[in-house]
């Protein structure tokens, strides 16, 4: 039995009507706020929680970025994050979290443990190192942990396991993936997996169905199937590309998106993507180019 990573308070609310409304007042203390950041080819979420706490899932290839942006959604006193989790060792996921750790007091990181030879993330590795020591929480994580954030609580759906994973070429498959559930509404975090590795999140019994999903590895032909798709049933999918010569999206997963009906966006198109919850109710609230 896996044990919380957190433990802070659970509030569920128990209503079970989803809809993509208007809401009267945005923005608040009872809002859940996701950012998906336009930060060219890679992934980077600042998700503000009800009550306070401030959580990053990725940070993008950029270095800068990231700190220009999180900048503008607190204000200048607010120096501290309370969770970065970045999904796997790959540059367009982890590079833009050097200046963050440089720049804000960051309470607690989460990761796979999944190691990746090479300079740069051995630098990080060191840096990851220090602010242990200056008192930073570093947990590994695995499917079945849950991270409970006072009024909305993350559950790890992948990876099962790191032991033995150790593919340098790509470290794709060991993302970790997270459903993050505020009241009615879920959103799906996906890192980079494939299409394998979502099947082997279905056949493990995980429950996929969301309102949101953050369309793994920027939408290449290798993820988002069919099968995926049918167990998941997004309404919004947020595809997090930028210039890039892989071809992301696809046109196999773009097809496969408008297949099932849902509304796709997209970085390179949208710019900078924010969705807010009330725990019932989403709502789109800026696209900014
Ligand atoms: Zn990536």
């Amino acid at each position: 039995m896996n044990k919380p990573v957190f433990l802070i308070f659970i509030f569920l609310i128990s209503a079970n009507i989803f809809s993509w409304s208007v809401f009267d007042s945005v923005r608040g203390n009872n809002f859940l706020e996701v950012n998906f950041f336009n930060v060219g080819q890679g992934d980077c979420s600042f998700i503000k929680i009800p009550n306070g706490l401030k959580v990053i899932i990725d940070g993008g290839p950029d270095h800068n970025l990231l700190v220009e942006k999180i900048s503008k959604e607190l204000p200048f006193w607010d120096r501290e994050i309370d969770l970065i989790i970045f999904t796997h060792p790959e540059d367009d996921h982890f590079a833009g979290l050097f200046e963050v750790l440089k720049r804000y007091k960051v309470k607690n990181i989460v990761w796979s443990g999944e190691d990746k030879d090479g300079v740069k993330f051995k630098n990080f590795k060191v840096v990851i190192e220090k602010e242990q020591e200056d008192g930073c929480l570093v947990s590994k994580v695995k499917a079945g942990d849950r991270i409970i954030l006072k009024d909305a609580v993350m559950e790890v759906l992948f990876p099962f396991d790191i032991t033995g994973f150790n593919n340098q070429n790509s470290t794709n498959g060991s993302s970790v993936v997270i459903k993050l559930t505020y009241g009615l509404n879920k959103f799906l975090f996906t890192g980079d997996i494939s299409s394998e590795n979502e099947k082997e999140i279905i056949n493990n019994g995980k429950d996929v169905k969301v309102d949101v999903l953050k369309v793994a590895h920027h939408g290449s032909k290798y993820s988002t199937s069919n099968y995926f798709l049918e167990k998941s049933l997004p309404k919004v999918a947020i595809i997090q590309v930028g210039k890039n010569t892989y071809g992301h999206p696809s046109k196999e997963t773009l097809e496969n998106l408008n297949f099932f009906g849902v509304k796709v966006f997209r970085n390179d198109i949208d710019g900078d993507i924010e969705i807010i919850s009330d725990g019932k109710n989403l709502k789109l609230l800026s696209i900014d180019s």
